[in-house]
């Protein structure tokens, strides 16, 4: 079964080697155009609407702008519990120093796997209704070897981009037996990882007590390549430190977080573009009142980034991509461009995909649907719920894309 979604006022398929149309922005802007979509949200055909073939179903979407889906490269979506009175004292002066994880973990290893499974499923159907629809999951509030395997299992059942963290902090009861815990995790939750996950992932962070050093974090990374996952870092959070370096150096697809980064750090990652991508998490800085990484500084030095939501219960309960891209082009200086791109293919790199984050035959990227004429609305119109990931199945365009809306007074006036 095919669909001609029709009636694109601006589509931006992310395929630069369109890129005539938008002044070399990298978007492959399209005007007036459609898009053939196959079974299991196969890319069928692209182009101008005139040009369109026929298909078994026709979906007009009325002018409207077309995006691929954002790819969420960076989320912590199983977990039990709330740290809403955390991040209230964060707002009056309370600083943030990782602490927090332990709560979590005792709400999560308390949950069963039923209440964890829908609290999951919720945080992803509101993913969707934001216009995200790869997410990368990440174990790391089990903390044990049956908490993470579990977090890894549920996690599988909804995504193929599953990662092992289990050296996110050391949890409290190995907290004076450091290298016993760092045992577990290249030991026996790394054997329960190779059944669940593609990626290993590590908070390295020497500035925390409840992270881990350089050595322990190069100790879980090479483990975890042995055991043949991908590496991923939480890198240089807190301060400057050595995460990016050592994600560099053992060529991870991804370092994470990037808020304090030197010269030479800047340096490593220019390197080491095309292999190490920075991925970027404002929503963190924002809900943990820190500085912004200069994104500026880093598209300038030829660094490929990637923009997520670290959407997680202590530094940043979002799980909204429209929201990181505001945050990206007001307060990092992206360009709306940079921003979709680091949100779309920039992640789909950081997961060393090829086949999402982009509009071209043969991906499978998801369509999202933006209630506004171009994609820079995205970050010129903050807080408003304009982009929804398309649901093929469903006929009715206003009811596929977008929750029904109460009719206020018109404020306009
Ligand atoms: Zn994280």
């Amino acid at each position: 079964m095919t669909t001609l979604v029709t009636g694109i006022g601006e589509l931006a398929t992310l395929d630069d080697t369109l890129d005539r149309a938008d002044h070399g922005e990298g978007l492959g802007l399209l005007h007036d155009a459609a898009v053939v979509v196959g079974d299991t949200d196969e890319i069928l055909w692209v182009g101008r609407a005139a040009a369109a073939p026929e298909a078994d179903h026709r979906r007009d979407v009325g002018g409207r702008a077309v995006i691929p889906a954002f790819v969420d490269s960076h989320t912590h979506l199983v977990f039990a519990g709330d740290r809403s009175g955390e991040f209230a004292a964060r707002m009056t002066g309370t600083a943030y120093d990782g602490g927090g994880i332990a709560t979590t973990v005792s709400a999560t290893r308390e949950a069963s796997d039923d209440e964890l499974r829908a609290l999951l499923g919720g945080r992803l159907a509101e993913m969707r209704r934001q216009g995200s629809n790869v997410i990368e999951i990440k174990s790391g509030y089990g903390l044990s070897v049956e908490g993470e395997e579990r977090a890894m299992r549920l996690a599988r059942e909804v995504t193929d981009e599953v990662t092992f963290l289990g050296g996110h902090v050391v949890p409290t009861e190995f907290a004076s037996r450091r290298s016993e815990y760092v045992d577990l995790v290249t030991g026996p939750m790394l054997v329960a990882a190779r059944e669940h996950a593609r990626w290993i992932d590590v908070f390295c962070e020497p500035r925390s007590a409840h992270a881990f050093t350089v050595d322990e974090s190069r100790t879980i990374l090479e483990a975890g390549r042995a055991a043949g996952l991908g590496l991923r870092v939480h890198g240089n959070q807190l301060g400057p430190g050595p995460g990016v370096r050592l994600a560099v150096e053992l060529g991870a697809a991804s370092v994470d977080h990037c808020t304090h980064l030197t010269v030479a750090d800047v340096e490593a990652l220019s390197a080491a573009a095309g292999t190490t991508v920075a991925t970027l998490l404002p929503g963190v800085e924002f809900a943990t009142r820190s500085p912004y990484p200069d994104g500026r500084a880093l598209v300038d030095a030829g660094v490929s980034i990637a923009l997520a939501t670290d959407c997680n219960p202590g530094t940043c309960f979002s799980s909204s991509m429209p929201f990181v891209l505001a945050l990206a082009v007001r307060e990092m200086r992206l360009t709306p461009a940079e921003a979709l791109r680091a949100a779309t293919v920039g992640a789909a790199a950081s997961l060393r995909r090829d086949d999402i984050g982009i509009i071209r035959t043969g991906a499978r990227p998801g369509l999202t649907v933006l209630d506004a004429p171009s994609h820079a609305h995205l970050a010129y119109r903050p807080g408003v719920p304009l982009a929804r990931l398309l649901d093929l199945d469903v006929v009715d365009l206003d009811a596929a894309t977008s929750a029904p809306r109460p009719r206020g007074p018109d404020l306009s006036s």
